[in-house]
């Protein structure tokens, strides 16, 4: 049997967090360190880390890491990275930090413990080669820009031992797979090419056509939700799970496709954010990512294919998962069926394609959706969704 992709940059995944039997003790040592908050961002990070969705970082970067992360998509060590892991911090807290000084690592929401982490490095950065490399604009409006701005003086860098994965466990009992866990799936079920599809909506006609088309040429796919902080009018991750879970059980062969999620907070970087997520689907055993029109971008910021020509410009061995491009899919009256604008040589009046502001006010007024756009089963279900709202009196965002 072929092998599945190796992990990238290691010949194994590596999850950082501590073994269970030696938690409650590092715990214990946590507790009396200098407490850091992490916001959401960098909460998400530390879970990545903790599975080894980020293999082969061991932790936070350094300002090298950063800067060749940013200029050259590399590491210092040559290992390409196309977005820096940072855990930027204010000044202030940490003008207290001594060097090698072993902090604690908390999310500032909860005041949950997290994890402890060895300071390496304290370290300044230009903000503005961070905007204008990863997220090739300036523009404060747009969200992972702004986050990047508003975030604090200074990196703090530093190998990180993780002691929680927070609830993601037992809030996603069913989706929280791990890198090593969807492995061992993989193998077990004879599957080495295996294609990722990113989401983090619920999967329409046109989303099931890039999986049928995708599972025609792989031995699996792997359906693969963010399960880290939503956009305002995003479907809740459970309403979602279960929409997708209708799709793969009433037009999927048993067997084809597995659910599951990762604890990973959108950048909205686009191009940059395609290779990211190519990156972390090699961790988790995927030998192909499936990336459409306009992947992980947000307003106008890049062009609708920017994210597929991204990845012909990396150098060889560079990222061993690759990429399954696709143009803007929808059903053709014309031509009867699912179909691209790669193979269709119809009028656009001849699609169904409705816009997601058009779909949420089709769902929240209880209107027909065309079973060509998408399933009744998952229709179903998010017209639940939207009536449970409406008996609660929130007016969903459009
Ligand atoms: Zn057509």
């Amino acid at each position: 049997m072929p092998p599945l992709v190796p992990p990238h940059g290691s010949e194994s995944v590596k999850p950082l967090l501590l073994p269970e039997t030696e938690r409650a003790e590092e715990r214990k040592r946590a507790e009396k360190l200098r407490k850091i908050p992490l916001d959401s961002r960098a909460v998400c990070d530390v879970f990545m880390l903790a599975m080894g969705a980020y293999t082969p970082l061991d932790g936070f970067m350094g300002h090298d890491d950063w800067r060749g992360s940013c200029l050259d998509m590399k590491l210092a060590s040559g290992v390409f990275w196309p977005i820096p892991i940072t855990l930027p911090i204010n000044k202030d807290l940490a003008d207290g930090i001594r060097a090698n000084e072993q902090v604690t690592l908390t999310n500032a929401q909860t005041g949950d413990i997290l994890a402890s982490m060895q300071v390496s490095e304290k370290c300044r950065i230009d903000r503005q080669i961070e905007a204008a490399h990863v997220y090739r604009t300036a523009d404060p409006k747009h969200p992972g820009v702004a986050k990047v701005l508003d975030q604090g003086d200074v990196n703090l860098a530093g190998r990180v031992m993780v002691l929680s994965e927070g609830e993601y466990p037992v809030k996603f009992a069913d989706l929280y797979i791990r890198p090593a866990e969807s492995r061992a799936m993989f193998l077990e079920r004879g599957w080495s090419r295996v294609a990722a599809f990113q989401t983090r909506n619920p999967m329409h006609r046109s989303h099931e056509h890039l999986v049928k088309i995708a599972a025609e040429v792989s031995d699996g796919v792997f359906i693969h939700q963010v399960l880290g902080k939503l956009k305002a009018g995003d479907i809740p991750a459970d309403v979602r799970t279960r929409a997708i879970r209708a799709m793969i059980d009433n037009y999927f062969r048993p067997g084809t496709v597995i659910q599951g999620g990762y604890p990973f907070e959108m950048r909205y970087a686009g191009p940059r954010e395609a290779l990211l997520h190519a990156l972390i689907r090699q961790n988790f055993g995927c030998s192909h990512l499936i990336v459409g029109r306009d992947h992980a971008g947000v307003g106008d910021y890049y062009g609708p294919f920017d994210a597929h020509h991204i990845f012909d410009q990396l150098w060889d061995g560079a990222l061993l998962t690759k990429v399954l491009k696709f143009d803007v899919t929808f059903y053709c009256r014309r031509c009867h069926g699912m179909a691209t604008a790669k193979t269709c040589p119809h009028d656009p009046g001849q699609h169904i394609s409705i816009s997601g502001t058009q779909q949420r006010e089709m769902l929240s007024t209880d209107a027909d959706i065309p079973p060509e756009f998408s399933r009744p089963e998952v229709v179903a279900i998010l017209k639940e969704h939207y009536a449970s709202l409406r008996s609660m009196g929130v007016a969903p965002a459009s």
